[in-house]
Protein backbone atom coordinates (compact mmCIF):
# COMPACT_ATOMS: atom_id res chain seq x y z
CA UNK A 1 0.00 0.00 0.00
CA UNK A 2 1.27 3.27 -0.98
CA UNK A 3 1.24 6.01 1.70
CA UNK A 4 0.99 9.77 0.83
CA UNK A 5 3.71 9.94 2.93
CA UNK A 6 6.14 7.74 0.79
CA UNK A 7 4.62 9.62 -2.40
CA UNK A 8 6.31 12.29 -1.50
CA UNK A 9 9.13 11.66 -0.14
CA UNK A 10 10.05 10.25 -4.12
CA UNK A 11 7.87 12.96 -5.97
CA UNK A 12 9.60 15.78 -3.96
CA UNK A 13 12.74 15.34 -5.87
CA UNK A 14 10.99 16.28 -8.98
CA UNK A 15 11.74 19.71 -10.11
CA UNK A 16 11.33 20.52 -13.55
CA UNK A 17 8.29 20.88 -15.07
CA UNK A 18 6.41 23.70 -13.38
CA UNK A 19 3.15 23.36 -11.69
CA UNK A 20 2.54 20.01 -13.65
CA UNK A 21 5.29 18.60 -11.59
CA UNK A 22 5.52 20.50 -8.37
CA UNK A 23 4.60 17.91 -5.78
CA UNK A 24 3.49 18.66 -2.17
CA UNK A 25 2.42 16.56 0.56
CA UNK A 26 -1.01 17.96 0.02
CA UNK A 27 -1.31 16.38 -3.55
CA UNK A 28 0.31 13.58 -2.53
CA UNK A 29 -2.40 13.01 0.15
CA UNK A 30 -5.22 13.15 -2.64
CA UNK A 31 -3.12 11.14 -4.96
CA UNK A 32 -2.16 8.26 -2.66
CA UNK A 33 -5.84 6.76 -1.94
CA UNK A 34 -6.03 6.69 -5.82
CA UNK A 35 -2.70 5.14 -6.85
CA UNK A 36 -4.14 2.43 -4.30
CA UNK A 37 -7.07 2.03 -6.08
CA UNK A 38 -5.68 1.52 -9.11
CA UNK A 39 -3.09 -1.10 -7.65
CA UNK A 40 -6.39 -3.04 -6.27
CA UNK A 41 -8.33 -3.01 -9.70
CA UNK A 42 -5.31 -4.12 -11.25
CA UNK A 43 -5.01 -7.49 -9.14
CA UNK A 44 -9.23 -7.84 -9.29
CA UNK A 45 -9.04 -7.53 -13.37
CA UNK A 46 -5.08 -9.22 -13.88
CA UNK A 47 -4.20 -6.07 -15.79
CA UNK A 48 -0.90 -4.61 -16.18
CA UNK A 49 0.16 -1.10 -16.40
CA UNK A 50 2.51 -0.42 -19.02
CA UNK A 51 3.83 3.69 -19.10
CA UNK A 52 6.50 5.63 -21.00
CA UNK A 53 9.28 7.47 -19.08
CA UNK A 54 7.80 10.82 -20.82
CA UNK A 55 3.76 10.71 -18.60
CA UNK A 56 3.76 12.15 -14.96
CA UNK A 57 5.83 11.45 -12.64
CA UNK A 58 3.36 9.57 -10.19
CA UNK A 59 2.14 7.48 -12.86
CA UNK A 60 5.68 6.34 -13.35
CA UNK A 61 6.31 6.21 -9.45
CA UNK A 62 2.67 4.77 -8.19
CA UNK A 63 1.27 2.63 -10.72
CA UNK A 64 3.41 1.36 -13.77
CA UNK A 65 4.98 -2.25 -13.52
CA UNK A 66 7.05 -1.51 -16.21
CA UNK A 67 8.35 2.17 -17.08
CA UNK A 68 10.57 2.50 -20.74
CA UNK A 69 11.00 3.57 -24.26
CA UNK A 70 8.42 2.35 -27.39
CA UNK A 71 11.21 -0.37 -27.94
CA UNK A 72 11.21 -1.81 -24.21
CA UNK A 73 7.51 -1.53 -23.37
CA UNK A 74 6.71 -3.23 -27.04
CA UNK A 75 9.06 -6.46 -25.49
CA UNK A 76 7.53 -6.10 -22.26
CA UNK A 77 3.83 -6.02 -23.38
CA UNK A 78 5.06 -9.48 -25.15
CA UNK A 79 6.16 -11.02 -21.65
CA UNK A 80 3.10 -9.93 -19.47
CA UNK A 81 1.10 -12.36 -18.28
CA UNK A 82 -2.38 -10.93 -18.25
CA UNK A 83 -5.66 -10.29 -19.44
CA UNK A 84 -5.52 -6.68 -20.15
CA UNK A 85 -2.76 -4.19 -20.71
CA UNK A 86 -3.14 -0.24 -19.96
CA UNK A 87 -1.00 1.58 -22.43
CA UNK A 88 -0.44 4.70 -20.70
CA UNK A 89 1.58 6.37 -23.71
CA UNK A 90 0.08 7.63 -26.81
CA UNK A 91 -2.52 5.70 -29.57
CA UNK A 92 0.63 4.52 -31.51
CA UNK A 93 2.33 2.80 -28.59
CA UNK A 94 -0.96 0.86 -27.57
CA UNK A 95 -1.54 -0.46 -31.44
CA UNK A 96 1.94 -1.63 -31.29
CA UNK A 97 1.38 -3.75 -28.24
CA UNK A 98 -1.95 -4.69 -29.03
CA UNK A 99 -0.29 -6.11 -32.53
CA UNK A 100 1.95 -8.05 -30.00
CA UNK A 101 -0.85 -9.32 -28.05
CA UNK A 102 -3.77 -9.66 -30.48
CA UNK A 103 -5.38 -12.14 -27.60
CA UNK A 104 -5.25 -9.49 -25.13
CA UNK A 105 -6.99 -5.93 -24.37
CA UNK A 106 -5.45 -3.00 -24.84
CA UNK A 107 -6.70 0.23 -23.16
CA UNK A 108 -5.53 3.42 -23.97
CA UNK A 109 -6.49 5.98 -20.97
CA UNK A 110 -5.79 9.55 -22.15
CA UNK A 111 -8.34 11.20 -24.85
CA UNK A 112 -5.84 13.36 -26.30
CA UNK A 113 -3.32 10.24 -27.46
CA UNK A 114 -1.89 11.50 -30.68
CA UNK A 115 1.44 12.25 -31.82
CA UNK A 116 2.72 14.96 -33.74
CA UNK A 117 5.39 12.33 -35.69
CA UNK A 118 2.40 10.22 -35.97
CA UNK A 119 0.25 12.12 -37.53
CA UNK A 120 2.20 13.65 -40.01
CA UNK A 121 1.74 10.22 -42.24
CA UNK A 122 -0.88 8.39 -43.69
CA UNK A 123 -0.84 4.85 -45.05
CA UNK A 124 -2.21 6.53 -48.40
CA UNK A 125 1.01 8.83 -47.61
CA UNK A 126 2.59 5.61 -47.79
CA UNK A 127 1.50 4.17 -50.68
CA UNK A 128 1.50 7.52 -52.52
CA UNK A 129 5.62 7.34 -52.17
CA UNK A 130 5.82 3.72 -53.02
CA UNK A 131 4.49 4.09 -56.11
CA UNK A 132 7.23 7.21 -57.00
CA UNK A 133 10.14 5.04 -55.15
CA UNK A 134 9.13 1.58 -56.07
CA UNK A 135 12.66 0.24 -55.81
CA UNK A 136 13.29 1.83 -52.28
CA UNK A 137 12.71 -0.15 -48.79
CA UNK A 138 10.49 1.41 -46.64
CA UNK A 139 11.67 1.75 -43.04
CA UNK A 140 9.36 3.30 -40.46
CA UNK A 141 10.10 4.86 -36.99
CA UNK A 142 7.90 3.15 -34.29
CA UNK A 143 6.06 6.41 -34.16
CA UNK A 144 3.78 5.62 -37.03
CA UNK A 145 0.08 4.44 -36.60
CA UNK A 146 -0.40 0.30 -37.38
CA UNK A 147 -2.12 1.50 -40.87
CA UNK A 148 1.41 2.80 -42.11
CA UNK A 149 3.56 0.63 -40.54
CA UNK A 150 1.30 -1.96 -42.46
CA UNK A 151 2.55 -0.24 -45.17
CA UNK A 152 6.10 -0.43 -44.61
CA UNK A 153 9.17 -3.17 -44.85
CA UNK A 154 10.35 -2.55 -41.39
CA UNK A 155 10.29 -0.74 -38.53
CA UNK A 156 12.80 0.60 -36.08
CA UNK A 157 12.72 2.48 -32.85
CA UNK A 158 15.46 5.41 -31.14
CA UNK A 159 17.69 2.85 -30.20
CA UNK A 160 18.15 0.53 -32.99
CA UNK A 161 17.67 2.72 -35.99
CA UNK A 162 21.14 3.26 -37.18
CA UNK A 163 22.01 -0.91 -37.19
CA UNK A 164 18.75 -1.78 -38.68
CA UNK A 165 19.53 1.03 -41.38
CA UNK A 166 22.44 -0.26 -42.49
CA UNK A 167 22.10 -4.03 -42.19
CA UNK A 168 18.52 -4.07 -44.21
CA UNK A 169 20.15 -5.66 -47.45
CA UNK A 170 19.26 -2.44 -49.77
CA UNK A 171 20.84 0.61 -51.00
CA UNK A 172 17.86 2.59 -51.26
CA UNK A 173 15.80 3.19 -48.31
CA UNK A 174 12.48 5.37 -47.69
CA UNK A 175 12.41 6.16 -44.01
CA UNK A 176 9.22 7.74 -42.73
CA UNK A 177 7.81 9.47 -40.96
CA UNK A 178 11.21 11.52 -38.40
CA UNK A 179 12.68 14.26 -40.99
CA UNK A 180 15.05 15.34 -38.14
CA UNK A 181 16.11 11.40 -37.29
CA UNK A 182 16.16 10.58 -41.08
CA UNK A 183 19.00 13.29 -41.16
CA UNK A 184 20.89 12.28 -38.37
CA UNK A 185 20.81 8.71 -40.21
CA UNK A 186 22.23 10.17 -43.11
CA UNK A 187 25.32 12.02 -41.21
CA UNK A 188 25.36 8.03 -38.86
CA UNK A 189 25.65 6.35 -42.56
CA UNK A 190 28.33 8.69 -43.98
CA UNK A 191 30.14 8.68 -40.77
CA UNK A 192 29.91 4.03 -40.92
CA UNK A 193 30.86 4.59 -44.75
CA UNK A 194 27.37 2.98 -45.49
CA UNK A 195 26.52 4.43 -48.73
CA UNK A 196 22.77 4.42 -49.25
CA UNK A 197 20.24 6.90 -50.80
CA UNK A 198 17.98 7.82 -47.89
CA UNK A 199 15.00 9.85 -49.07
CA UNK A 200 12.76 11.51 -45.93
CA UNK A 201 9.30 12.11 -45.33
CA UNK A 202 8.45 15.57 -43.58
CA UNK A 203 7.60 14.92 -40.15
CA UNK A 204 8.68 16.15 -36.86
CA UNK A 205 8.45 15.76 -32.85
CA UNK A 206 6.98 19.16 -32.19
CA UNK A 207 9.20 18.81 -28.48
CA UNK A 208 12.21 17.66 -29.75
CA UNK A 209 12.31 19.96 -33.05
CA UNK A 210 12.42 22.95 -30.41
CA UNK A 211 15.72 22.40 -29.09
CA UNK A 212 18.36 25.19 -29.95
CA UNK A 213 22.48 25.13 -30.59
CA UNK A 214 22.38 28.47 -29.03
CA UNK A 215 20.91 27.83 -25.93
CA UNK A 216 23.57 24.35 -25.84
CA UNK A 217 26.47 27.45 -26.04
CA UNK A 218 24.62 29.29 -23.67
CA UNK A 219 23.96 26.48 -20.86
CA UNK A 220 27.91 25.30 -21.36
CA UNK A 221 29.46 28.91 -21.03
CA UNK A 222 27.07 28.90 -17.42
CA UNK A 223 28.01 25.51 -16.41
CA UNK A 224 31.32 24.30 -15.97
CA UNK A 225 31.49 20.79 -17.21
CA UNK A 226 28.28 20.44 -18.00
CA UNK A 227 27.09 17.04 -20.13
CA UNK A 228 24.90 17.22 -22.80
CA UNK A 229 22.32 14.55 -23.79
CA UNK A 230 20.34 14.43 -25.90
CA UNK A 231 17.62 12.23 -28.01
CA UNK A 232 17.82 11.84 -31.99
CA UNK A 233 14.96 13.23 -32.60
CA UNK A 234 16.69 15.95 -32.38
CA UNK A 235 18.46 18.57 -35.05
CA UNK A 236 21.06 17.33 -36.60
CA UNK A 237 22.64 20.75 -35.30
CA UNK A 238 21.91 20.07 -31.60
CA UNK A 239 23.51 16.44 -31.95
CA UNK A 240 26.72 17.83 -33.22
CA UNK A 241 26.94 19.83 -29.84
CA UNK A 242 26.07 16.56 -27.61
CA UNK A 243 27.98 14.24 -25.51
CA UNK A 244 25.87 11.47 -26.00
CA UNK A 245 22.91 10.95 -28.15
CA UNK A 246 20.40 7.72 -27.75
CA UNK A 247 16.86 6.16 -26.70
CA UNK A 248 15.25 7.48 -23.12
CA UNK A 249 16.79 3.86 -22.15
CA UNK A 250 20.25 4.44 -23.64
CA UNK A 251 20.08 7.92 -21.74
CA UNK A 252 19.03 6.54 -18.38
CA UNK A 253 21.90 3.56 -18.96
CA UNK A 254 24.67 6.08 -20.02
CA UNK A 255 23.84 8.36 -16.56
CA UNK A 256 24.02 5.50 -14.31
CA UNK A 257 27.64 5.29 -14.96
CA UNK A 258 28.61 8.94 -15.45
CA UNK A 259 29.64 11.22 -13.19
CA UNK A 260 29.39 15.16 -14.79
CA UNK A 261 29.48 18.19 -12.49
CA UNK A 262 25.85 19.04 -14.36
CA UNK A 263 23.76 17.50 -16.62
CA UNK A 264 21.49 19.20 -19.97
CA UNK A 265 18.87 16.94 -20.99
CA UNK A 266 17.39 17.21 -24.48
CA UNK A 267 14.35 15.50 -24.24
CA UNK A 268 10.60 15.57 -22.85
CA UNK A 269 11.23 16.26 -19.11
CA UNK A 270 9.51 12.99 -18.03
CA UNK A 271 12.89 11.47 -18.14
CA UNK A 272 14.79 14.05 -16.36
CA UNK A 273 11.71 13.69 -13.47
CA UNK A 274 12.69 9.96 -13.38
CA UNK A 275 16.41 10.83 -12.90
CA UNK A 276 16.19 13.06 -10.38
CA UNK A 277 14.07 10.71 -8.42
CA UNK A 278 16.11 7.30 -8.81
CA UNK A 279 19.74 9.85 -9.16
CA UNK A 280 18.64 12.33 -6.62
CA UNK A 281 22.90 13.49 -6.59
CA UNK A 282 22.89 14.72 -9.75
CA UNK A 283 22.72 18.36 -11.21
CA UNK A 284 19.92 18.81 -13.78
CA UNK A 285 20.27 22.48 -16.14
CA UNK A 286 17.99 24.19 -18.18
CA UNK A 287 14.48 24.19 -18.79
CA UNK A 288 11.49 21.99 -19.24
CA UNK A 289 9.35 20.47 -22.08
CA UNK A 290 6.67 18.75 -21.83
CA UNK A 291 4.75 16.32 -24.54
CA UNK A 292 0.91 17.49 -24.06
CA UNK A 293 0.26 13.53 -25.42
CA UNK A 294 1.93 12.18 -23.18
CA UNK A 295 1.09 14.44 -20.22
CA UNK A 296 -2.70 13.99 -21.21
CA UNK A 297 -2.35 10.43 -19.15
CA UNK A 298 -3.77 10.73 -15.74
CA UNK A 299 -4.38 8.58 -12.32
CA UNK A 300 -8.36 9.22 -12.82
CA UNK A 301 -8.38 8.31 -16.82
CA UNK A 302 -6.53 4.90 -15.44
CA UNK A 303 -8.74 4.51 -12.75
CA UNK A 304 -11.53 5.09 -15.06
CA UNK A 305 -10.74 2.72 -17.89
CA UNK A 306 -10.30 -0.05 -15.10
CA UNK A 307 -13.47 0.23 -13.98
CA UNK A 308 -15.69 0.84 -16.67
CA UNK A 309 -13.92 1.04 -20.05
CA UNK A 310 -15.61 3.05 -23.28
CA UNK A 311 -15.70 1.69 -26.69
CA UNK A 312 -13.04 4.52 -27.90
CA UNK A 313 -10.39 3.31 -24.79
CA UNK A 314 -9.59 -0.03 -26.60
CA UNK A 315 -7.42 -0.66 -29.50
CA UNK A 316 -8.85 -2.11 -31.78
CA UNK A 317 -7.26 -2.71 -35.31
CA UNK A 318 -8.23 -4.16 -38.71
CA UNK A 319 -6.98 -7.88 -38.62
CA UNK A 320 -5.29 -7.74 -41.89
CA UNK A 321 -3.73 -4.60 -40.50
CA UNK A 322 -2.60 -6.12 -37.49
CA UNK A 323 -1.27 -9.40 -39.63
CA UNK A 324 0.68 -6.99 -42.06
CA UNK A 325 1.94 -4.56 -39.23
CA UNK A 326 3.19 -7.32 -37.37
CA UNK A 327 5.24 -8.43 -40.12
CA UNK A 328 6.96 -4.98 -40.17
CA UNK A 329 7.38 -4.88 -36.88
CA UNK A 330 8.80 -8.97 -36.71
CA UNK A 331 11.06 -7.30 -39.46
CA UNK A 332 12.85 -4.92 -36.95
CA UNK A 333 13.29 -8.09 -34.23
CA UNK A 334 14.74 -9.53 -36.77
CA UNK A 335 17.27 -7.01 -37.74
CA UNK A 336 17.51 -6.08 -34.75
CA UNK A 337 19.06 -9.24 -33.49
CA UNK A 338 20.89 -9.81 -36.22
CA UNK A 339 24.83 -9.86 -35.75
CA UNK A 340 26.60 -6.19 -36.70
CA UNK A 341 28.00 -5.45 -39.82
CA UNK A 342 30.65 -3.14 -38.89
S1 LIG B 1 7.40 13.56 -27.40
FE1 LIG B 1 7.18 13.90 -29.63
S2 LIG B 1 7.46 11.87 -30.53
FE2 LIG B 1 7.00 11.55 -28.34
S3 LIG B 1 4.77 11.30 -28.25
FE3 LIG B 1 5.21 13.47 -27.89
S4 LIG B 1 4.99 14.39 -29.95
FE4 LIG B 1 5.23 12.17 -30.26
Amino acid sequence: MMTADALYDKLRRVKLGGSTCLYTPEKCEEMAPLINEIETLKHEKNAVILAHSYVSPEIVEGVADYVGDSYALSKDAMKADADIIVFVAVRFMGETAKILNPTKQVLIPAELNGCSLADSITAADVRHERDLFPDHTFVCYINTSAEVKAECDVCVTSSNVDDIIERVPTDKVYFVPDRLMGLNIREEMDRRGVRKDIQLWNGTCYVHEEYDPDMIRYLRAEHEGLKVLSHPECSPGVLHLSDFVGSTSQLLDHMKTDDSPAYLMLTECGLTARLQIEMPEKKFVGSCSLCRYMKANNLADIKRVLVEPQPQDFVTLDPEVMKRARACIDAMFHYAEAPSLS
